[in-house]
């Protein structure tokens, strides 16, 4: 049997190599090329930290015969909803793994808290912010992942509803207090102790800060329960004095708290008017002034005027995810390249529902890389365009965007899918995108509505390629 000492090297070192693999594993995930690759070696540091803590925490056997059985059903269901989720399901599927971490962390906070006394009173500080953090992220998530599977579909609101949560939250920091400070409500005498409180009110504010909040922000909002939970595993891992957790943590929260903000960007948003205002629901819904009607187009002359195009810019957007389309649209991209038509991809940062959320797909189709431009690079690229193809993408190629002060998306970065000479645009009917605004593309001169779904339209399209020669 080794030494403590021993042990305890190895058990860091090992922690040291696992912070390594989540760290190449998560710059891996930075490219389509590397992505499915980065989560191996991501995973692969997991494991590692997981065995390790697994072997050398000297837990007796009853615990870890707990601990082996929790991870079986965590895994085997984990496996199996992994492997069966839809793509447009993903959001929901993180939303509700992301709430079992950071109710992992605040479980450790609860162990940590209710041992009170015990510990010093910084110890207890960091296991109460962490624990706070972690059931905030839990609670929210949980209604994130209700909203989104369609459990909850209406967003709870109120008068005065902005203050009753700044309510909650102060009388949950001011438990927090009385935790750290050892202060008891008369546990003594048989009372509920404030540490029991205190998570209770924390995993209520998780629930009154996301009810309001419409469901189509939820990405946002997952974004940013997935930066705290990545702070509150960190702040739990110094509790456990866990090297792996604080590094895996702080890597989770840095990651999630960029992506968030990338996301409000890619939208012009800020973060507050994501979390506080009522876009996409009924403060929105309708007209933002654009006139003129829309202009229907045969599959077959639609498939006659890409054939002689010289240069055709494809955007796809929510509806092409609906559909499950990118495999035909591939199979259309490529038969209009044997006809020696220039074809390009154009994606934009929040096209579908979540990042990446085209780039996924096209990427399971077999779209090269190369074909596949974002905002920057093309968007000067769409005046040079004989068509813009849109395929069930609304909000992100909505001029009013760019022009119209009073549309509610007025600022968020669009493509310039206007700039084409021709615009085609597939969609099922007059529906509107996430938005739930009109879009003033869809009127223009140059632009025609290919009516229907998107797998269906495209095959249309394939055959009328086809039969144009
Ligand atoms: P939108 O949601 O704006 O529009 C999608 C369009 O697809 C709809 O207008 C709908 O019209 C059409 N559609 C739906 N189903 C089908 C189908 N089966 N076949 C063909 N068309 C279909 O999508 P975009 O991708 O343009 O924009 C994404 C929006 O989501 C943005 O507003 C963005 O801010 C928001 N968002 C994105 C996030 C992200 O991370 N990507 C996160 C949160 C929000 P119809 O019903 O007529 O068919």
């Amino acid at each position: 049997m080794p030494s403590a000492s021993t042990i305890e090297t190895l058990t860091q070192l090992s922690y040291l190599v696992a912070a390594a693999l989540f760290i190449v594993g998560l710059k891996r995930m930075s490219s389509p090329v590397t992505a499915v690759s980065g989560v191996r070696w991501a995973g692969l540091g997991m494991v590692l930290a997981t065995v390790v803590t697994l072997a050398f925490m000297g837990a007796s056997s009853l615990n870890l015969m707990l601990v082996i059985g929790a991870i079986a059903v965590g895994g085997i269901l984990a496996w199996v909803s992994g492997k069966r989720v839809a793509m447009t399901n993903m959001p929901q599927m993180i939303a509700l793994y992301n709430g079992m971490g950071g109710g992992a962390a605040g479980a450790i906070a609860a162990v940590e808290l209710y041992r009170g006394s015990e510990h010093s009173i910084v110890h207890l500080t960091i296991a109460t912010i962490g624990g706070f953090i972690g059931s905030v992220s839990f609670s929210g998530s949980l209604i994130a992942f209700a909203k989104l599977q369609g459990l909850i579909t209406k967003s709870v609101r109120f008068g005065g509803q902005k203050f009753v949560n700044l309510a909650i939250l102060l009388v949950t920091v001011a438990l927090g207090f009385m935790v750290v400070s050892g202060m008891e409500l008369g546990a003594a005498q048989g009372g509920v102790p404030a540490v029991s409180l205190f998570f209770a009110f924390a995993l209520l504010l998780g629930i009154a800060m996301t009810l309001p909040i419409g469901g189509a922000d939820m990405p946002v909002v997952i974004s940013l329960y997935n930066a705290l939970t990545g702070l509150a595993v960190g702040f739990e891992g110094f509790v456990l004095d866990n090297a792996a957790m604080i590094i895996a943590g702080t890597v989770v929260g840095a990651a999630g708290t960029l992506l968030t903000q990338l996301m409000a960007k890619a939208m012009n948003r800020s973060l507050a008017n994501v979390l506080f205002s009522n876009f996409g629901e009924s403060s929105s819904a309708g007209g933002t002034g654009v006139t003129g009607s829309q202009k229907a187009i045969e599959a077959s002359d639609a498939g006659v005027m890409m054939a002689y195009s010289q240069k055709i810019i494809i955007v796809p957007g929510y509806g092409m995810a609906v559909a499950q389309a990118q495999h035909k649209v591939w199979e259309l991209a490529q038969l209009l390249i044997d006809h020696g038509v220039k074809v390009r991809f154009a994606i934009h940062p929040v096209a579908g529902r979540m990042p990446g959320h085209m780039n996924v797909l096209l990427a399971e189709a077999g779209v090269p890389y190369d074909l596949i431009s974002d905002l920057d690079e093309i968007n000067a690229e769409f005046e040079t365009a004989d068509v813009a193809l849109i395929i069930g993408a609304n909000d992100v190629v909505n001029p009013d965007a760019r022009a119209n002060r009073a549309s509610p998306i007025f600022g968020m970065p669009i493509l310039n899918a206007d700039k084409a000479k021709n615009v085609i645009v597939i969609k099922r009917g007059q529906g509107q995108g996430f938005s739930g605004i009109d879009n003033a593309l869809f009127v223009l001169d140059q632009t025609r509505m290919l009516y229907g779904d998107a797998q269906s339209a495209v095959g249309q399209l394939i055959q009328a390629v086809k039969a144009a020669g």
